[in-house]
């Protein structure tokens, strides 16, 4: 059976709203056309903010861009840790954690602007300013943790309290990029 654009377009509508998300391959097989022409419409969709398209998944465009979760994980981002990048662009890239924010950070060239949540404090401040308390015992989030801090002197006596090192982004970035994979990094912790 086939359809007509417009009423492929209402299908997929249908089933998005039916299941929260569905797959380009479902919906090309379900219409009975190609993946390639799914594209076509989906984009169709995208341009009128009808849908969102992500990793070969359809979905609804309700989920606003805070409920997306981290943009490197997917976990749900808590207001205490996030790690926000500001783009060239203007566009921005939310994560749950330095963590995640820093490894997100190191893969793209267009940051215009890395910003961290003050862990104490709960609010944003320049992830170039701020201190990074590594490897401490506290494991909020991904592992192992990467928590900021605005001030210098709270940093250290949080690593009193629940170790870890002091450091700057720089030397956290470092960190990552001689270790590798986060997996190796946690065996280190
Ligand atoms: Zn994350
Ligand atoms: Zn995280």
């Amino acid at each position: 059976m086939s359809y007509p654009p417009s009423q492929r377009e209402q299908i997929i509508l249908d089933e998005v709203q039916k299941w929260g998300s569905v797959s380009i391959k479902n919906l090309a097989d379900k219409l009975g056309v190609s993946a390639m022409t799914i594209h076509r419409d989906v984009n169709k969709l995208v341009e009128e903010r009808a849908v969102v398209k992500s990793h070969g998944e359809v979905l609804p465009v309700k989920v606003k861009s805070d409920d997306e979760g981290c943009a490197m994980c997917r976990k749900p981002i808590s207001d205490r840790t996030a790690y926000l990048l500001i783009l060239a662009n203007g566009e921005q890239k939310r994560t749950c954690c330095a963590h995640c924010g820093l490894m997100l950070q190191m893969q793209m060239d267009d940051v215009w602007q890395p910003m961290a949540t003050d862990f104490l404090h709960g609010h944003i401040i320049s992830a170039s300013q701020a201190f990074f308390v590594l490897h401490s015992d506290l494991s909020i989030c991904c592992v192992p943790s990467v928590l900021s801090f605005g001030s210098e002197a709270e940093a250290v006596k949080f690593t009193k309290g629940f170790g870890g090192t002091v450091t700057k982004m720089d030397q956290v970035i470092h960190h990552f990029q001689t270790m590798g994979t986060t997996h190796a990094w946690q065996k280190s912790g």
